[in-house]
């Protein structure tokens, strides 16, 4: 017999996480907006402001620029598909778990990764990009932004102006980044980006927003080979999202491209230099209290991600304990470590919607009851007030 289950009723979260983070009630509303065609002339403008809204915050001029259907993911294989081909060097700056996908996905398309590696927790020293690019002649070289393993929020201005002097193309992973932190694409001359919507952008996971250069769109024309994915390819999916006619290419979520819509509307609102210093002084508050409570923090100071703070889990205290009485008692979600850093750290994400005042003091006074309980030592009250200080 079938069983017919109960109606959706998810518990009340407040997601403190690597991502998702707590969505925009407007666009959970704007999610429930009735389907159009996705060929209706209505739902064509629409696209067209959701693209011109994403050239705003991407910091950029470039045509290209659309939402790809898809987590993160489906961006960083569609940056890749589009411009390697079997055998083109490319080198791959790996400081943590999202690094060591984009050299995975490089290889699998015959691509020849050149790994330039910095310990999980610092930054690629710009030095290091310079070394690899005299000793390979790269096609492009690709680095994250903010990386969601360690914490770590890349600086890009130096290693972009390395990159060119060698006439590479410049991709970043700004799946973290986009939405708390200027990723100012001109202005830092990166051709190839990509993101996700359910992080900074206070959205729902399922849309990869991402951005070509001029330059990376004439390495496409270029090509010798053709694009190994039908439904990544851009010349395909630029043809649907832009020009005066437009070509069927997949069916888009309507749903998505309405969420994103309204998420854009909400960021742009609210200013990006506004939710650039939100995003920076919630994550100073969290590091405050944190720091006050005797925590570690693990990325390398002066160079922490807004957006993700990175913790070590103190000797003697059970990582799984600690999440699941959050969780359970508090509902509140944060992530466990992820690839090198499994077990031995928390990611505490402060992303879009959940970055609130109120959000780090929640989360603060629930860590001290949970680790005072667990018979780790900490003077009452220490990290709510530092971080209200
Ligand atoms: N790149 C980075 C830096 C990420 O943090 C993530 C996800 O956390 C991804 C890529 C992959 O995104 P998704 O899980 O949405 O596919």
């Amino acid at each position: 017999m079938t069983t017919i289950y109960g109606e959706l009723k998810p518990s009340p979260r407040i997601l403190l996480g690597p991502g998702p983070s707590d969505v925009n009630p407007r666009v959970l509303k704007a999610m429930t907006t009735p389907m159009l065609g996705y060929m209706d002339a209505e739902f064509i403008q629409i696209m067209d402001e959701t693209a011109d809204m994403l050239r705003a915050v991407f910091g950029t001029k470039n045509a290209l620029t659309l939402p790809v259907s898809g987590t993160g993911m489906s961006g960083m294989e569609s940056a890749l598909c589009n411009v390697i081909e079997p055998d083109d060097e490319i080198i791959v700056c790996i400081k943590g778990y999202f690094g060591g996908r984009i050299a995975d996905i490089a290889e699998r398309l015959g691509g020849k990764p050149t790994i330039v590696e910095a310990e999980w927790g610092t930054i690629i020293p710009p030095e290091k990009v310079e070394d690899a690019l005299k000793k390979v002649k790269a096609k492009v070289v690709a680095i994250v932004h903010a990386e969601t393993s360690t914490g770590i929020l890349q600086p890009l201005d130096e290693i972009s102006e390395i990159v060119h002097k060698h006439d590479a193309l410049f991709l970043v992973d700004c799946v973290t980044s986009l939405g708390g932190q200027p990723v100012d694409l001109d202005r830092r001359c990166i051709d190839i980006a990509y993101s996700g919507t359910q992080k900074c952008l206070g959205g729902p996971p399922g849309l990869a927003p991402i951005s070509f250069s001029g330059k990376a769109v004439e390495t496409i024309k270029n090509r010798k080979t053709k694009i190994p994915s039908f439904y990544f390819d851009m010349t395909l999916l630029e043809r649907y999202w832009s020009g005066e006619k437009r070509a069927y290419h997949h069916t888009v979520s309507m749903t998505m491209v309405y969420a994103l819509r309204e998420a854009l509307r909400v960021v742009l609102e609210e200013g990006l230099d506004a939710r650039y210093e939100r995003h920076q002084c919630n994550a100073e508050m969290l590091k405050s209290g944190l720091t006050a409570m005797g925590l570690e923090l693990i990325a390398q100071d002066g160079y922490r991600a807004p957006m993700l703070t990175t913790v070590a889990i103190p000797d003697g205290i059970s990582d799984v304990n600690i999440r699941k009485s959050l969780m359970n008692e508090h509902g509140i979600e944060i992530g466990g470590g992820l690839g090198d850093f499994a077990g031995k750290a928390w990611r505490i994400g402060l992303m879009g919607e959940s970055s609130t005042q109120k959000n780090v003091l929640l989360l603060l006074s629930a860590l001290e009851k949970l680790l005072s309980k667990e018979g780790y030592k900490v003077e009452p009250g220490a990290g709510v007030s530092a971080a209200v200080r």
